[in-house]
């Protein structure tokens, strides 16, 4: 290669189009593009470029072209008008959390948006403003120090736009529903690079589509939410059982939940006992399920309320009382750190039914590793009295939602977590609903995706051919715009040309 030849080489950039197909930029684009982003551009060799491109998931291994690190709505539009005029391949980065990796887009531009977390909240109205970017552990510090909250998930680490836009459930789901049927408003940067505040009586098209719809309609810069006293103590905590107990256990948890208040919310978790301190040495590294348990309203209550489930069987060990919310809320952060390999697998039901439980408890003998388990997350309550059709979000029917959560360290054990976790889930798929939380769904599993939106996936495909008709936002659990229709006038309008 000769010296010139050599240099223009230097001078560019590959990357990946919208098609798949690999096209270079010139450096001097990026360098225009820098001015207009106000936390910078990277390129691979940057400082933090390790950090820029890695997500939760270790499975996932994307080296984009270019990350934009976008503090402002400005900046989201500029970098989404870049890759546009590129017909550069576009993904957008909140917690990058989601099990799937669609956060970093492999060869693409990414709008990252983990420097915009600023969280505000409004006491007397009850609101919080949420930037695009926040962690959910953000979302609760601001709003806990007004005693107040919003239902959010069950890893403080989590991105509270990722979470939101997929519907979004966790301890107070119950209560106060899920996240986003307390979103009030959102600001949009859509595809055509402009601003839209989305709400009931603004763009309601829109404002439907992100309530479930995932990333796939903009950019979320700014969410608006209504919050409720919560804590800032709460009866809280989890009661260990051998597994052993497992087929009673769940069966007994299945009547406690049917007839429990709103403000308790329980979930059953079966995996090795972890080496917790109130735990017997011996029982570490054993079969066992866990229940976990929070009481949202009063903690004297709470600790009457949660009573019966320290009789179900006999527990290997407890500990359950009275604690800050927000404390709870980063309880299982150390047991999801980001950097193991993951790979889930889910299924949503109903009612529990004895086949199901049998089939869970059958899977959890079989577990693969320490790191391993299936939860099952009872929901109902205020999130299962929306109507379907209201938001995006398709599972209302669903009163429990099951995660085969498949975690371990090497390579050498991807096929044998990946075979355990299919397993659970075509065993327990006869019995479930056949939909799926979108949030859960992992990056192999896109065939799922319009048997996850059901009945709402014809109108979600409107919303994106009004919104995203060139699906430029395709790094997602997509869903591909209608195809354009044949423009009929409509009643009372005059199409052009038609006399008047
Ligand atoms: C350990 C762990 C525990 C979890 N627990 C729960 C739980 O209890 N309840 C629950 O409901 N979910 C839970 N989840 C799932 C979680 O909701 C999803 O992984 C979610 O996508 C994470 O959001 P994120 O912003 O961190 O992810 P990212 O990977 O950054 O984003 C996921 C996708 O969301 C879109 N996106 C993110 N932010 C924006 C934005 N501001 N504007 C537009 N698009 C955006 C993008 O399309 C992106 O590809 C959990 C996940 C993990 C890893």
């Amino acid at each position: 290669m000769s010296q010139q030849e050599h240099g223009t080489e230097d001078a560019h950039i590959a990357y990946r189009t919208l098609d798949g197909e690999e096209a270079h930029l010139p450096r001097s684009a990026i360098e225009e593009l820098r001015g207009k982003v106000t936390g910078g551009v990277s390129t691979a060799g940057d400082p933090g470029w390790e950090r820029a491109r890695h997500v939760w998931n270790a499975m996932v291994e994307h080296s984009p072209a270019i990350v934009g690190h976008c503090l402002s709505a400005a900046d989201v539009g500029n970098v989404i008008r870049f890759a546009r005029e590129h017909e550069m391949l576009l993904s957008v980065r909140g917690g990058g959390h989601h099990i799937a990796g669609n956060a970093v887009a492999e060869g693409g531009a990414v709008i990252d948006l983990s420097g915009m977390r600023a969280v505000s909240v409004d006491p007397e109205r009850r609101t919080v403003r949420v930037s695009g970017g926040a962690l959910l552990s953000d979302v609760d510090h601001q709003t806990q120090a007004f005693g107040l909250a919003t239902p959010l998930g069950i890893n403080s680490t989590t991105g509270f736009g990722g979470l939101c836009l997929g519907g979004g459930f966790g301890w107070l789901t119950r209560k106060y529903g899920l996240t986003i049927d307390n979103l009030l408003s959102a600001d949009v940067v859509t595809a055509d690079g402009e601003l839209n505040v989305a709400s009931q009586t603004s763009e309601p098209d829109l404002f439907w589509g992100i309530r479930g719809g995932g990333g796939n309609f903009g950019v979320v810069t700014s969410f608006e939410l209504a919050v409720h006293p919560v804590g800032p103590q709460v009866h809280a905590g989890l009661i260990v059982y051998p597994g052993a107990q497992a087929s009673e256990i769940l069966r007994a948890w299945r009547e406690f939940i049917a007839d429990a208040p709103e403000d308790l919310a329980v979930w059953a978790l079966l995996r090795k006992a972890p080496p917790l301190p109130f735990l017997p040495p011996e029982t570490h590294g054993t079969d066992a399920i866990v229940l976990l348990a929070l009481y949202a309203g009063d903690p004297e209550e709470g600790a009457r309320a949660t009573e019966p489930l320290l009789k179900l069987g006999k527990p290997l060990g407890s500990m359950l009382g009275p604690q800050p919310y927000e404390a709870w809320q980063k309880t299982f952060d150390p047991m999801l750190a980001p950097g193991a390999r993951n790979y889930w697998k889910t299924n949503e039901f109903i009612e529990l039914e004895d086949p199901t439980i049998d089939a869970v408890v059958e899977g959890a003998k079989q577990i693969p590793g320490p790191f391993c388990e299936v939860f099952l997350a009872s929901l109902g309550g205020a999130m299962n009295r929306v109507p379907t059709d209201a938001t995006a979000y398709a599972g209302r029917d669903a009163r429990i939602v099951m995660n085969v959560h498949g975690r371990w360290e090497t390579p050498d054990d991807d096929a044998t977590v990946r075979t355990w976790a299919r397993r659970v889930f075509e065993t327990t798929a006869p019995f479930a609903t056949g939909g799926g939380y979108v949030n859960f769904i992992t990056a192999d599993e896109a065939g799922r995706i319009a048997s996850a939106y059901g009945s709402n996936y014809e109108r979600l495909q409107e919303v994106k051919r009004q919104f995203d008709p060139e699906n430029l936002f395709r790094m997602n659990h997509n869903i591909p715009p209608a195809p354009p229709q044949a423009r009929r006038p409509q009643a009372g309008r005059r199409a052009p040309g038609q006399p008047g």
